[in-house]
């Protein structure tokens, strides 16, 4: 099915290179804003950065995004080495949709600096494979999607929002569009629509089955071309920078550690947005990246704001069972690889290894229920079969149909020796998204003062108990935008005084312990790492009890306190930073969050299943709330790193 939009439609006027030839528009990479003088040397000095970067830009050939890229990235970390502490109106934490999509529009109003801890592209953003969910086609409407979605989210959906984003999410295509992201079409030269699995029409625009790096590239290439963006890759943001204004607290900034130089560098904005994503890597079998440690929720955490909802862990029922492979990866992967939704969207059938189809019995939609439905499904049978996966059949499609719509995944199997067009695909459940997060009110703005988020590390109430396939990128788009009005606002009347940047004592690398030690620190952080993650599998996965969740709670605080007295022991400060112990710190934060949040909810719903309590009660259908320093006791990783203001 295709969609009423024709190809390269949309009549967004998008500022993208404007150096193209014809020189630049003026840096102002101050927009109005009252800063003191004893700053005005390190503005200075980064505006001759801008123009630096800007020439660097006009060289840019018609070379492939990525070279251009390249040379900008080398630009970038060789020449803002000197300052410990910059200065922008906006920073913008991670360089996903959410995060990108912000920054090219609050660029208009001020400078931005975007702060991403690995590669520019490394996000969820980027492996993202079955599209983007929007109503853009009769008989689809808006009321449709917002039914899908809530039913999918077990009706703990905040309405409101849910209509929102139904109902903006087309034009939020539309703008990908104009930007240049390309996507599917079909003959007739429309958009071409997938369904996917609680979607009640075809309503999925995608690029193959790699709609997210399209998406990541057309962002970052108009990142590239924005003179008022600065991206500081390979950044990692450790603690936001806050302040009390009577009761309220306020967000100005973020410490990061560089951490290819080892330098701490210290970011003061007056706005500051979060898009940091997942944290898929509390778990051992997870389909995203590295970067996905939960920092930002862990960081928000700490920094007071209410985080919720985060018992609802949403488990993808098919990531690719490496054991089933004919052909075994050499090493265990960092990430697991994803079988898009969309495989079963497009007919694809779920077999046990007696080739029984099996989810007719478990529900009537079969391969096509929700994920929860059908990642419990599938734990369900592994579990009664003694098995270790399951299969995915799509081999009885036209293999020219499947190559088209599955390139990607046909080329991952069959680099391990199996052929997507006439084998079934072996496949398990894998830890996918967090649908909590910190929460998000109607503009993205958090309980913290000048902290927005956008994207997976927000709980905006889309998603309630589990998330309908396709719509977290729509989501992110849809939050990235909104966010921006009261980014302005909040920028324009903001009166802090930036000047005083010393008022946190800085994180501090710690050098001074000597390699031997910090080898001995990080070999034990990985085991600890390895040891939550199994912790989390096997008592906080998909099928769970309140004597597990407890057992879980348990073990994850002595395994905290064995790894800080550790670190303590070896002459680690409280205020010493590495990248390794950081994410640690956040992943037990975060780990903490979720079984807390598990504890509180007695009933069953959406991704949270418990057998204690196997039943939904409309009783009990409200967000779990996580309010600053309640519940989870206070550790190391619950506390900010610096001290609060001198
Ligand atoms: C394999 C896979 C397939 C998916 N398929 C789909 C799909 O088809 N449709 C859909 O709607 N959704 C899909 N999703 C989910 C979707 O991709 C994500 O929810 C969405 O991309 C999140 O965007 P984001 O901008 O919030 O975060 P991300 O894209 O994850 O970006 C987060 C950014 O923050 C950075 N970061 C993190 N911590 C720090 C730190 N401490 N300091 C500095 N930077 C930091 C990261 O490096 C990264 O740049 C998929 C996810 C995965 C993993």
């Amino acid at each position: 099915m295709t969609t009423c939009i024709p190809a390269g439609s949309g009549n967004l006027h998008y500022s993208v290179a404007p150096c193209r030839g014809q020189g630049y528009r003026k840096t102002s990479w101050v927009s109005g804003v009252a800063f003191n003088r004893c700053i005005q040397k390190e503005l200075l000095w980064s505006c001759g950065v801008s123009k630096f970067l800007q020439t660097q830009r006009c060289n840019y050939s018609k070379s492939p995004f990525s070279e251009n890229w390249k040379s900008f990235r080398t630009v970038t970390s060789s020449c803002l080495r000197d300052g410990s502490t910059k200065y922008f109106d906006f920073a913008v934490i991670g360089s996903g949709v959410a995060g990108l999509r912000y920054a090219l529009e609050v660029a208009r109003h001020g400078s931005v600096a975007v702060i991403t801890k690995a590669e520019p592209h490394e996000s969820n953003t980027n492996y993202a494979q079955g599209g983007v969910s929007a109503v853009l086609c009769p008989p689809d409407s808006v009321e449709s999607h917002m039914h899908d979605t809530i039913v999918a989210g077990a009706y703990l959906c905040d309405e409101e929002t849910v209509r929102i984003v139904c109902t903006e999410g087309p034009d939020r295509i539309r703008e990908l569009i104009a930007m240049g992201a390309s996507f599917d079409h079909g003959e007739d030269g429309n958009l071409h629509l997938t369904r996917e699995g609680g979607h009640s029409h075809r309503r999925i625009v995608h690029a193959a089955d790699m709609t997210g790096r399209e998406i990541e590239r057309a962002l970052l290439e108009a990142v590239v071309y924005d003179p008022n963006i600065f991206v500081f890759e390979h950044h990692f943001a450790i603690d936001l920078l806050t302040c009390q204004d009577g009761s309220d607290t306020v967000c100005l900034g973020v410490d990061t550690m560089n951490t290819e130089t080892q330098e701490v560098i210290r970011f003061i904005s007056k706005v500051t947005l979060l898009a940091s994503g997942g944290v898929g890597h509390i778990y051992p079998s997870t389909t995203n990246p590295l970067v996905a440690t939960g920092d930002g929720m862990a960081m928000a955490h700490r920094a007071q704001a209410v985080i919720s909802n985060m018992e609802f862990v949403q488990f993808h029922p098919t990531a690719l069972a490496d054991e089933g492979l004919p052909v075994k990866p050499s090493k265990p992967r960092e990430n697991a690889f994803l079988i898009t939704e969309a495989v079963r969207g497009d007919g694809g059938i779920l077999y046990n290894l007696s080739m029984e189809r099996f989810m007719p019995s478990y529900d009537e939609r079969a391969e096509l229920a929700p994920r929860d439905v059908v990642a419990r499904s599938i734990d369900d049978q592994l579990k009664k079969r003694n098995e270790k996966y399951v299969l995915l059949d799509i081999s009885h499609k036209p293999r020219k149909n499947i190559l088209s719509r599955f390139p990607n995944i046909a080329a991952e199997c069959l680099q391990y020796g199996l052929d997507i067009t006439c084998q079934p695909v072996p496949v398990v459940p894998a830890a996918h998204y967090m649908c909590g997060g910190v929460r998000a009110g109607l503009q993205g703005e958090t309980d913290v003062r000048g902290l927005y988020v956008a994207g997976e590390v927000a709980c905006t109430g889309l998603h309630g108990a589990n998330r309908l396939a396709s719509n977290s990128l729509l989501e992110a788009l849809v939050f990235a935008r909104r966010a921006v009005q009261p980014s302005i606002d909040h920028m324009k009347s903001s009166k802090h005084d930036l000047g005083t940047s010393n008022w946190w004592s800085r994180p501090v690398v710690p050098f001074s312990l000597g390699s031997e030690t910090m080898e001995k620190i990080l070999l034990m952080t990985r085991k600890v790492r390895r040891e939550l993650q199994s912790i989390m599998w096997e008592y906080v996965g998909i099928i769970r009890s309140t004597i597990r969740l407890q057992f879980a709670e348990q073990k994850i605080g002595e395994l905290e306190a064995k790894w800080e007295e550790y670190l303590f022991q070896q002459g680690w400060e409280p205020t010493m930073v590495g990248l390794e112990a950081c994410e640690m710190r956040n992943l037990f934060c975060c780990a903490k969050l979720v079984v807390s949040s598990a504890l509180a909810r007695h009933e069953s719903r959406g991704l949270h299943y418990t057998i204690d309590f196997p039943n939904l009660e409309e009783s009990k259908r409200l967000p779990t709330v996580i309010l600053p320093g309640s519940s989870v006791k206070g550790t190391w990783s619950s506390r900010q790193l610096h001290k609060q203001p001198l």
